[in-house]
């Protein structure tokens, strides 16, 4: 017997229709690439998406065609992601970091047929336009006031596309499995590969990340995403709010300390999302100026491991709640948060901060397993670490226009992170697969000794990776840079380890650098540093 309840397919569209609807005067604002400050409403945003949708159509776009896009958060960027995947072609989100030659290979591959792009991104497109084969119109999204001369052929005027449309258009309805937008993995190993999320997956996994124990978003909020949306949708932010009817701040390029603070305290921001790296900025310039945050209450840390240090100084420095967040590319990307149990409530702040620097528990939605080296799943509270297994309503099954038979393993996705799970369901990261450190037999987590550089005082960013030994096979060294004007001598740093790990973990060596390289998603290239001191002597073999 059939359920007798409406069945309506889960679009995107539906949370841009719901956001007009119901919280229309809920204000967007961005800081543009032109310099200046952009305020608009949902009700302003969902006109405006029409129009586009109305653009696109006119440009010959179809469904399900690929519209790519290289931009900064900022309202344009959420239009697009309205009205391309609204109207039933796939928005393609490229990362404008990487390099050219990478940003021809993914459009290629994504057969993309119109870039939009922010004017930051003109020499990087004028640099692929006659090489990219399939695009057959550039938009420059600005207006036409800003816009340059360039040698791209037929530029187009984004604000003329949509000026030349009105804003009626109804939204189509096609099945929920449809394609909604691509993104591609950063490729640190290999070619990047295309992941293609569906409606249905993206309108599950906003429930899921807008819920209390998730992201905990509401009507009451105002969210700055620092998180990309050329990157894995900004961590689904721009559907979360248009979901709940949040206040909306896009920070466009400005993303040092000194311009997020600003537009964190006059637009009164209460909850923000981005990698580490990014607050490791903001921290430092609110710390030189001694300034408070008058507003913000939560800030969402994942991408990479938020080291504990970092969470120590926005709980206990600045009383903003830490949401330490796991996730991927392959997941949508949502896959554990680090939220507390009732029992967590009368635990002592060190038991807790100790808590939040594990990458937490799965949100409905996401199942998870850590296996050992013959398959078996390891029982919860194991002490060693195995390779983390998950599954879920958004996680992807197979990479974009990929031949075989795909990366699943029984059904489950192997997420190339090495974790342990406790008692209560926490998952810890302990390093990604390739990262691992193995000693004499042993796994070292190079994630732990990197937590325990960072809280050294001098320290700006440290990277741990593998070095060659006769007899060990593999010992930890660690590549360190150091904040300006810092000081600090290798034995000091050796000497700050005793008594925080097992001794046999500490490393044999450390070199200090000026920088350490950081990946197009800020991220750090430790196969980058692998290459680099690939010869290096640890001393004493
Ligand atoms: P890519 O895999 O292309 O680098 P992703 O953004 O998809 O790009 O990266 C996912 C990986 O980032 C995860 O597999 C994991 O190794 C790492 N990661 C994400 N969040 C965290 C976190 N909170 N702690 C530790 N590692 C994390």
């Amino acid at each position: 017997m059939q359920g007798q309840m409406m069945s309506m397919p889960l679009l995107t569209s539906s949370l841009l229709v719901h956001a007009e609807r119901h919280h229309g005067d809920r204000e967007i604002v961005s800081r543009r690439v032109e310099g200046d400050l952009h305020r608009m409403t949902y009700r302003d945003l969902a006109a405006r998406s029409r129009r586009l949708a109305k653009a696109l159509g006119r440009l010959g776009v179809h469904s399900p065609d690929r519209v790519a896009t290289l931009a900064w958060n900022g309202h344009r960027h959420m239009e697009l992601y309205y009205a391309v995947s609204g109207m039933g072609a796939v928005l393609h989100t490229i990362n404008p970091r990487l390099h050219a030659d990478q940003v021809v290979y993914i459009a290629d591959h994504a057969e993309d047929q119109v870039l939009f792009f922010d004017l930051t991104f003109l020499p990087l497109v004028e640099a692929v336009a006659s090489r990219v084969k399939t695009v057959r119109a550039f938009v420059a999204m600005t207006d036409r006031a800003h816009l340059p001369a360039s040698k791209i052929p037929g530029l187009l005027c984004y604000e003329d596309l949509l000026d030349a449309e009105s804003d009626h258009f109804d939204w189509p309805s096609f099945p929920e499995e449809s394609a909604a937008t691509l993104c591609y993995t950063s490729g640190t190993t290999g070619h990047p590969k295309g992941v293609l999320y569906s409606h249905r997956s993206t309108l599950l996994h906003t429930f899921a990340a807008a819920l209390p124990d998730a992201l905990n978003c509401s009507a009451a909020d105002t969210i700055l995403p620092v998180v990309p949306m050329f990157h894995v949708n900004a961590w689904g932010l721009p559907y979360v709010a248009c979901m709940v009817g949040a206040k909306l701040v896009f920070p466009g390029p400005g993303l040092d300390g000194a311009s997020l603070y600003d537009l964190f305290e006059a637009e009164g921001v209460t909850l923000s999302a981005g990698v580490p790296t990014v607050w490791q900025g903001l921290l430092g310039h609110v710390g030189n100026k001694g300034l408070k945050f008058s507003t913000m209450r939560r800030t969402i840390i994942g991408g990479s491991a938020c080291p504990p240090a970092m969470i120590r100084a926005f709980e206990l420095d600045h009383g903003v709640h830490v949401i330490h967040a796991w996730g991927m590319t392959e997941l949508s990307p949502l896959g554990t948060v680090c939220s507390f149990k009732a029992q967590h409530a009368q635990w002592p702040v060190e038991q807790r901060l100790a808590l939040q620097s594990k990458q937490g528990r799965a949100i409905f939605g996401v199942d998870m397993k850590v296996i050992d080296g013959e398959g078996r799943e390891l029982p919860a509270d194991s002490l060693v670490s195995g390779d983390l297994l998950v599954r879920g309503h958004w996680v992807v099954s197979r990479y974009f226009r990929e031949e075989g038979k795909g990366p699943l393993m029984d059904g489950w996705f192997p997420t190339g992170d090495v974790a342990r799970i406790d008692a209560d369901g926490y998952m810890q990261i302990t390093d990604r697969s390739k990262d691992v450190i193995k000693s004499g037999g042993e796994w070292i987590g190079s994630i732990d000794l990197e937590n325990v550089a960072m809280a050294h005082p001098a320290v700006a960013m440290a990277a741990c990776i593998a070095a060659k030994h006769p007899k060990w096979d593999e010992r930890p060294l660690l590549v360190v840079s150091l904040k300006p004007g810092a000081t600090l001598t290798k034995q000091e740093l050796l000497a700050f380890y005793e008594g925080k790990i097992a001794k046999w973990w500490t490393p044999d060596d450390v070199i200090f650098v000026e920088e350490i390289p950081l990946g197009a998603t800020g991220k750090m290239l430790k196969h980058k540093l692998r290459e680099r001191f690939r010869d290096h002597v640890l001393p004493g073999v």
